[in-house]
């Protein structure tokens, strides 16, 4: 135990005296999409997930405790998004040892995959929603090993306090939100698999927006975890159930062994931090392409005075876009996950190098191709990615709590409820889609190609950006697929180059390219840009961009918070 730590203990005693649950009037999520705090604050997707995480920071706990706390919440609430049967992401700042440090939590493949796993007899890849459903892209969940690992770190309250708020949602029942009806409404697969079809369409008809839902059996899993520790994840009856339902399943049945579960490691990774403008801007490095894809696209814009343009103006969405579309063709050759493949992640980062791509961006025209540099010495040339990634779930929530800690996470399962399978009251995630579902191409190795054990690569970018002096000012990140870099980015240019509230900077519209065309958020302001960008070469599509950034910005008057108006988040503090 750490001094800081000896130094709070008596707010341990103030835990005991805080309900950590009560049936507070239902919190009003327009009311609270953007709020100021003075000593600690959550910004995250569900009300029920911030409000419990908000009371375990106002009885002392961490920002790591209120994380779990949340991350279980929302496993209930949100199930579409993210949970147990999932992975994440998380980049925590030590107020006390001015300390980064990034945990990865990312799901593994079985000892069962292969590289050719989501190619059909043909050799052509499967077609995405294929692939995504049933046992074969369920990868071994990582999130309960991450949290426990960030726990035995930053953790003040006990391990098993923290499950208590959802144990207790779980079977006292908590009210179904409009976007899980609205999901479970349109989704055409679910009502036809076993166990998910009776949590989710009970005598056949979609949970409705409103209706009070139990969930003892996730309750039963929780409760287990909390009162003997992680490992009762990981061994025994929980991943029984797992196997067993990725054998069993109706589609795409594979094998998972109970060694694949007890041998899952959550991992420490090296942050990946690059300098934009005065600040430092940190966050997660291989198996995500986050971290890299921010920074890289931040370190080429540092070349460009973004500050002195206007706003969204189509020359600052220009430049952004074309340093995307360079940062994007670097990601598809180099970056997978590191334990198997050498990523040049410092070449990638190197000022010199981003300098130098900086240079291949004209002010006022597109440039025909964006080609990958020379990122550093690779062990072998790759050959260029083709994982799908639509994923259209995962959660990012943010929290800083009364001693300054800070937790940037992103969790997920994949797509809206994961591989749709259902285990002990938990989906079960898809994340294996997010492999490059061809290992090879003309004739070269895909870095991002399956193989046992390893961790497919993600878009998830949980930030943390500091100041000269050290100090974090903005927590931020979002769901989204590969687009989660470009959501990202726009709420720090928005909050650093253009001095916006952070909620203001997260409404904003989504304009994102990921090497293709640019997608512009329809129904936006911005979809006016459309001519000029056009007429600096470009392609324009008008697309649905349901970004979920939760953010918050700490400044000498206090914290701001923002929740994303496109989901049902809130920011709570006090
Ligand atoms: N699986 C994606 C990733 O790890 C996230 C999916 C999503 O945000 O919808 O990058």
């Amino acid at each position: 135990m750490n001094s800081s730590r000896l130094a709070i203990i008596p707010l341990m005693a103030l835990a005991i005296l805080v309900p950590l649950t009560s049936c507070d009037d239902a919190i009003d999520i327009e009311k609270h999409r953007r709020g100021t705090a003075e000593s600690y604050m959550i910004a995250a997707a569900n009300p029920l997930a911030a409000d419990a995480g908000r009371k375990i920071l106002a009885a002392g706990g961490s920002a790591v405790d209120a994380t779990i706390t949340t991350e279980m919440v929302l496993t209930l609430v949100e199930p579409q998004s993210s949970g147990i049967g999932g992975g994440a992401f998380l980049v925590h700042h030590d107020a006390t040892d001015e300390k980064l440090e990034t945990y990865d939590g990312r799901e593994a493949a079985p000892a069962s995959a292969k590289p050719d796993m989501f190619l059909k007899p043909d050799g052509t890849p499967m077609r995405w929603p294929d692939a995504a459903l049933g046992g074969r892209a369920v990868g071994v969940p990582g999130v309960i090993r991450m949290l426990a690992l960030a726990h035995a770190d930053h953790g003040i309250l006990p391990w098993a306090d923290l499950f208590e708020p959802a144990i207790k949602l779980a079977e006292e029942g908590f009210e179904v939100s409009p976007r899980l009806a609205g999901l479970l409404a349109t989704d055409k697969e679910m009502r036809e698999i076993p166990v998910t079809k009776d949590y989710f369409y009970p005598n056949g008809t979609p949970l409705k927006a409103g209706t009070i839902l139990k969930n003892p059996a996730l309750a039963k899993v929780l409760r287990a975890v909390a009162e003997n520790g992680p490992a009762q994840f990981y061994a025994g009856d929980i991943p029984a159930g797992i196997t067993e339902t990725v054998a069993s399943a109706p589609a795409n049945p594979a094998r998972m062994s109970a060694e694949d579960i007890a041998s899952y490691e959550a991992k420490k990774r090296d942050p990946v931090c690059v300098t934009y403008r005065v600040y430092r801007v940190c966050g997660m490095g291989p198996p995500s392409s986050g971290g890299i894809l921010v920074g890289q696209i931040l370190g080429i814009l540092n070349q460009f005075d973004l500050g002195g343009m206007k706003p969204f103006s189509a020359e600052a969405v220009h430049l952004i876009v074309e340093a995307s579309r360079l940062a994007f063709a670097d990601r598809a050759l180099y970056v997978a996950d590191a334990d198997f493949i050498p990523v040049p992640v410092s070449g990638l980062l190197a000022p010199g190098y981003l300098a130098a791509r900086a240079r291949l961006i004209s002010p006022d025209k597109r440039m025909e191709k964006a080609f990958p540099g020379r990122a550093g010495q690779s062990a072998w040339r790759f050959g260029t990615d083709s994982a799908p990634e639509k994923g259209l779930s995962t959660t990012h929530f943010s929290v800083r709590d009364r001693y300054g800690n800070v937790v940037s996470i992103t969790a997920s399962i994949e797509r809206a409820f994961g591989s749709k399978l259902m285990t002990q009251g938990f989906l079960l995630n898809n994340e294996l889609t997010d492999f490059s579902f061809r290992p090879e191409s003309k004739g070269h190795p895909v870095a991002n190609a399956p193989a046992p054990g390893k961790r497919p690569r993600s878009t998830m970018s949980p930030t943390i950006v500091f100041d000269q002096t050290g100090k974090p000012v903005l927590a931020i990140g979002s769901p989204g697929g590969s687009r989660i870099a470009g959501y990202t980015l726009k709420a720090i240019i928005g909050v650093i180059d253009w001095n916006m509230h952070v909620a203001d900077a997260i409404a904003a519209p989504n304009i994102v390219s990921r090497g293709g065309p640019i997608d512009i958020e329809a129904g936006t302001a911005a979809e006016a840009l459309k001519p000029a960008l056009e007429a600096m070469g470009h392609e324009v599509k008008f697309r649905e961009m349901t970004s979920g950034l939760h953010g918050i910005h700490i400044t000498s008057d206090g914290l701001t918070g923002g929740a994303d108006p496109r989901r049902e988040g809130v920011v709570l503090g006090d």
